[in-house]
């Protein structure tokens, strides 16, 4: 096999690719990347989690207001005043007030609580009596003490199966602002729940509510941050510091925090009605997963698309690799090796021949009279007498011998395993051969004869000193009046 020459710089050339197309790749994948994370962190910031928290807002708004209001007009009804400052006699005249305002304005439950009696009227009748040391009617005793005209309470509800549910409650009083009791209604949260619960499954976020303490108030099912539940304190969370630190008590605004190492995006938002804060808290990465995976997707497709180029790439190289090698040692007109095929070719045969104790026979070939053919017959049809002289070549030698277009019309054949003896018949075959052979060119019949030079493989030969010798004897036939064999046959080495 010929030296693979070309085997440096296709390395470099495959290496050079592979940088090229991975950092290319690459590069775009990563650039495309961080230009969508950075498109989608402005997203989630200014658009998806200020709308989450405007239509939580504007739903609780809905819910609230009305339960406010209709607790403020309760607070003032003039029915519900001179009831109590007559001394609550009839109690079904409370109860079918109390179930009026239910009915009428679909509150979900309705009360009221005397301050003279301690007696909790609700639309069903009386419930019982709030007592002091009771901690569920400690709402009653802190109602009364407040300084506010009213709170928002959420607590479960007695009167309906402990259901959950956001309280009213407002202070009444009589007409010399007395404080007489607390009346209001309640609305069950499950509505504000199940929807806490909708954006949280649809869109992964948390939504939360935290008092002006820090206290988390109301979550979805999920819990609050880190699964936090109603009652705990957002600084008493082990992994929030990090956004305690940002915000030490709730604050209006958007917020970027750490928490348990993931990214966090926050849009806090006051709720005056509640008197609460608004908390909707997004996770970088559940926003960037999908990012991500088509990030990895693009890699893939990239170290997919690189391998591929990579494999035809080679594939051509090789291919390309073979031919030129084969045009390197082919001779393009008679399909024989030429000089540098043969060269490599010979050095074998030698190595072989002296390892092996055998003779090699070296017969050098010279078409007579070529150019006058070429003269008469033009170069064309001199190359077809060329091709038809291969041929005969090839015809008249074994497969192991080696044979070779050396140049112009000569030619030279090495015989393994031959002796001077045989070598010489098979030249005179050769000559033979050639003389009697029609070569047919453009219609015509041409004719040509052959000189040939023939010798064995002496102690000390080298390729040079062995062609050399043939060429006397070559020489010899061309002065003997060409178309005849000589040789130049010291007795051979191994014969
Ligand atoms: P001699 O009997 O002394 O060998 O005479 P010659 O005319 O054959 O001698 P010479 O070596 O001077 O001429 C060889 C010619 O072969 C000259 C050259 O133009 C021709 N020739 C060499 N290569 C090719 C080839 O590939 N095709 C053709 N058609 N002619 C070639
Ligand atoms: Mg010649
Ligand atoms: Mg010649």
């Amino acid at each position: 096999m010929p030296p693979r020459l070309t085997s440096l710089p296709q390395r470099y050339l495959i290496l050079t690719l592979v940088a090229l197309l991975t950092s290319g790749f690459v590069l775009t994948s990563l650039l495309s990347y961080y230009a969508s994370r950075s498109s989608l962190r402005d997203n989630i910031v200014n658009t998806e989690l200020p709308l989450t928290s405007d239509t939580v807002y504007s739903e609780i708004q809905k819910d609230l207001v009305r339960p406010v209001l209709i607790s403020s007009m309760m607070s003032r009804d003039t029915f519900m005043r001179d009831w109590v400052m007559a001394g609550e006699r009839d109690p079904q005249q409370m109860t079918r007030y109390l179930q009026e305002v239910m009915s009428h304005y679909g509150a979900y439950t309705a009360f009221f609580v005397s301050d003279k009696t301690l007696t909790y009227y609700q639309a069903k009748g009386v419930l019982k009596k709030v007592g002091a040391r009771e901690p569920r009617d400690a709402w009653y005793f802190r109602v009364r003490d407040m300084q506010t005209p009213y709170e928002i309470n959420v607590d479960v509800d007695m009167a309906n199966h402990d259901a959950l549910t956001i309280f009213i409650n407002y202070k009444v009083f009589d007409y010399q602002d007395r404080f007489i009791g607390a009346a209001g209604v309640g609305l069950t949260v499950n509505a504000v729940v199940k929807l806490i619960e909708d954006y949280e499954q649809r869109y992964q976020r948390r939504v939360y509510f935290v008092d002006r303490q820090g206290r988390v108030v109301l979550t979805g099912a999920q819990g609050g941050p880190l699964g936090a539940h109603s009652g705990q304190r957002l600084d008493a969370l082990p992994d929030m510091h990090n956004l305690i630190t940002l915000m030490p008590t709730p604050k209006t605004g958007s917020y970027e925090y750490a928490a348990q190492d993931k990214k966090h995006y926050l849009n806090v938002r006051f709720i005056p009605e509640l008197d609460w804060y608004l908390f909707v808290d997004k996770r970088e990465d559940s926003a960037l997963g999908d990012l991500r995976q088509s990030l990895y997707l693009n890699l893939l497709i990239c170290l997919l698309v690189t391998a591929l180029v990579l494999a035809l790439l080679k594939r051509v190289i090789n291919r390309y690799q073979r031919r030129l090698e084969v045009l390197a040692t082919r001779d393009m007109l008679t399909d024989l090796p030429n000089r540098r095929g043969f060269d490599l070719l010979a050095s074998q045969a030698i190595s072989e021949a002296e390892r092996d104790t055998q003779p090699l026979a070296a017969l050098l070939l010279d078409l007579d009279h070529f150019k006058q053919l070429n003269d008469n017959h033009g170069h064309l049809g001199g190359d077809e007498v060329l091709k038809g002289f291969a041929q005969v070549l090839r015809d008249s030698l074994r497969h192991s011998d080696i044979l070779c277009r050396w140049g112009g019309e000569e030619f030279i054949v090495l015989l393994r395993a031959t002796p001077g003896a045989d070598a010489l018949q098979i030249a005179e075959k050769i000559r033979r051969r050639t003389e009697e052979y029609a070569f047919t060119y453009a219609g015509k019949s041409l004719k040509i004869t052959t000189s040939v030079g023939v010798t064995g493989l002496q102690a000390n030969d080298t390729l040079h000193s062995l062609l050399n010798r043939a060429d006397h004897a070559l020489y010899r036939a061309k002065q003997s009046g060409r178309n005849c064999v000589r040789s130049e046959l010291p007795q051979s080495h191994y014969e």
